[in-house]
């Protein structure tokens, strides 16, 4: 099994006392008024971290102290910063560069797996924060649990993936040819983690932008090798290796 992302050990309740700090008022006394609550919250999430869609919007929190969290999230104060700055640090190296939710493009922005207009308790908390590509992040907006309760998205923090292969391709020569057959989702027998990897995928589209992107590196390689006059079946060959890795 894997975990991409390796768990951060950043102190949230002193990011949040530290934001509350440098705030100016009427903002800091909507803060502080649900600090207790948002302090229990975060143990809540961590908590139910392999279930967050059980963790339900806390209706303790003001409104006006919900917006000041949004309105505090934006603004980006500096000590929210410094945990953005080491959530990434503490990326797994194949993330450091990459979108966990597409491991197609690199990330530019943070997802809030709990999506902070229904879940503004943790719109700091860093454990709730994804480095996430822009597309993911728009296509991933705020849905959460299918209409069964299922979740939709793999959490990269908390989630254990199969740790054999479930992303198949099938290559074939067709003349002088290399083609893209098709890219597809294989699964062990009772499989735990199937209907959330099936739904990760179709929501955000994966199958299709992943299509694109092999096609692209095909084109690239074989190019590259028809420099040397390699063969098509030699080509196809070290395609396999480098598609597997
Ligand atoms: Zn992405």
């Amino acid at each position: 099994m894997i975990n991409y992302i390796e768990n951060t050990e950043i102190n949230d309740e002193g990011v949040f006392k530290d934001i509350i700090k440098y705030k100016h008022e009427p903002g800091k006394t909507k803060l502080k008024d649900c600090k207790k609550e948002i302090f229990e919250d975060y143990l809540i999430y961590k908590q139910n971290s392999c279930a967050l869609q059980k963790v339900i919007p806390d209706i303790r929190i003001p409104d006006e102290s919900k917006k000041e969290l949004i309105k505090t999230y934006n603004s980006n104060p500096s000590a929210l910063q410094k945990s953005k700055l080491m959530i990434k640090k503490n990326l797994s190296n194949i993330l450091r560069a990459k979108c966990p939710y597409c491991l197609i493009s690199a990330h530019s922005t943070f997802d809030h797996y709990l999506d902070k207009s229904k879940y503004p308790e943790y719109a700091l908390f860093s454990s709730n924060l994804i480095p996430s590509c822009a597309e993911c992040n728009s296509l991933k907006s705020d849905f959460l649990c299918d209409s069964k309760g299922n979740r939709l998205f793999i959490n990269f923090i908390f989630d254990e993936l199969p740790a054999y292969p479930f992303l198949k391709y099938i290559l074939s020569i067709e003349g002088e040819k290399i083609v893209l057959k098709k890219v597809y989702l294989d699964f062990d027998d009772n499989e735990p983690k199937k209907q959330i990897i099936k739904n990760h995928f179709k929501k955000l589209k994966l199958i299709p932008r992943l299509e694109d992107q092999f096609d692209v590196a095909i084109s690239t390689i074989i190019e590259e090798f028809h420099e040397y006059n390699y063969s098509t079946r030699e080509v196809k060959e070290v395609l396999t290796k480098k598609m597997r890795a």
